[in-house]
């Protein structure tokens, strides 16, 4: 075997998804799939694709509607890609993997946060990387120091940088993008900044480091569809990034997918042309379920952030002494309640949980006052 794959395990989210399934009516809160229906525009719009015998290869990089219709998109959060600079990509996930592939050796430097979704992680190992994670503070947001620290100790070749953030909720902050601007500005790494979150932040600016003229040029900006319009299922997802990054980006892609599903990516256009009203409607939901969560879990004790985006809470486990594997382990035995531990998304994540708010209301009370049981009696 490969043993940089051998050097992996699978994820921390996949592994209690799993004890989950074991345990008997237990509650779960642990998915990032939003439990809308589908817009009915993107339904009609795939399954009109197929009666239409739109079922053959696209182009590579995607039909050039929906690369149009993103590069119209990406400008309302003041982001400029043209048409030519996006490819399709089969769900972020694709888009990671192809650029992480695309601009790292084995062996270069890549940071990414910590906490973080694990997959940035994991690709970096599998493709020989040398994965270094940097520190965030209280707010989740980056401690600058730490980051300036480690671009001079490592030369990183890349980093990753994950906001609206999943586990956090953390989003980044004028402040923030403007010091990443003053660091950022005279370095050479790529930044490669997944933004699949961004049709869910709750402040009213947006802010992204590609909203810089002179670094976008080193940003590879990964997106997609799952959340947004949740199809999770569909597997569409975009990166942009300028041209000789995405022609050497566009390689990975071409040998590994060809192109992203032509009917999910009619469904995608008809999306971005007709239902970012019905996108609107599941953030202010979440928002209303995040305000919900948050107050409960201060009422019961917890300590914890207001998340400003995505719709992932992480709040510190009130325990001492034990670990946030055994605590959630704990809490579904008991309470049949499961949260996903801090620890699968790396070590800075040890002592906290994430709660996805992807449930309706009345599965959160409920879930909620399990919490409150367990905490009550243990
Ligand atoms: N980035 C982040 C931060 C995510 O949470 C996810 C999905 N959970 C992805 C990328 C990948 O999503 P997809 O492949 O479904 O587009």
């Amino acid at each position: 075997m490969n043993t940089n794959v051998e050097n992996i395990e699978i994820s921390g989210i996949r592994k209690f998804s799993n004890k989950v399934s074991q345990v008997e009516g237990a509650l779960s809160l642990t998915l990032g799939q939003p439990d809308f229906k589908t817009p009915g525009f993107i339904k009609k719009a795939m399954i009109d694709s197929i009666e239409n015998d739109k079922t053959t290869y696209t182009s590579n990089a995607g039909i050039v509607e929906l690369r149009q219709e993103i590069s119209n998109y990406l400008k309302t959060f003041n982001i400029n890609f043209s048409t030519e600079d996006v490819c399709i990509t089969v769900g972020g996930s694709e888009g990671l993997y192809a650029a992480f592939q695309g601009v790292l050796n084995p062996g270069d430097v890549i940071l990414v946060p910590d906490p973080s979704y694990p997959a940035y992680k994991a690709i970096g190992t599998i493709i020989g990387a040398n994965v270094i994670e940097y520190k965030l503070n209280k707010e989740f947001l980056i401690d600058i120091e730490d980051l300036k620290g480690k671009i001079k100790k490592f030369n990183p070749k890349a980093m990753v940088l994950s906001y609206p953030s999943n586990p956090t909720g953390a989003v980044m902050t004028k402040e923030l993008r403007d010091n990443l601007y003053k660091i950022l500005k005279d370095e050479k790494l790529y930044i490669i900044t997944d933004e699949i979150y961004a049709s869910v932040c709750y402040e009213d600016n947006y802010y992204s480091v590609c909203q810089y003229e002179d670094l976008v040029e080193r940003c590879i900006y990964i997106s997609g569809f799952s959340k947004m319009f949740s199809l999770t299922g569909l597997r569409i997802g975009y990166i942009c990034c300028k041209n000789k990054l995405l022609n050497e980006i566009m390689k990975v892609h071409q040998y590994n997918v060809s192109c992203a599903p032509s009917v999910a990516q009619y469904g995608a256009l008809k999306g971005l042309t007709h239902c970012l009203n019905d996108v609107e409607i599941m953030k202010e939901e979440f928002k209303k379920r995040r305000d919900f969560v948050y107050s409960r879990l201060k009422e019961i004790g917890f300590q914890v952030n207001m998340p400003k985006g995505a719709f992932y809470i992480f709040p510190k486990i009130p325990k001492e002494n034990i670990s946030s594997n055994d605590f959630c382990v704990d809490l579904l035995n008991k309470e049949k309640v499961a949260c996903v531990p801090g620890s699968a998304f790396g070590t800075s994540g040890e002592g906290f949980m994430r709660i996805s708010y992807c449930y309706s209301m009345e599965e959160l009370k409920k879930a909620l006052n399990h919490i409150e049981d367990y905490l009550r009696k243990n």
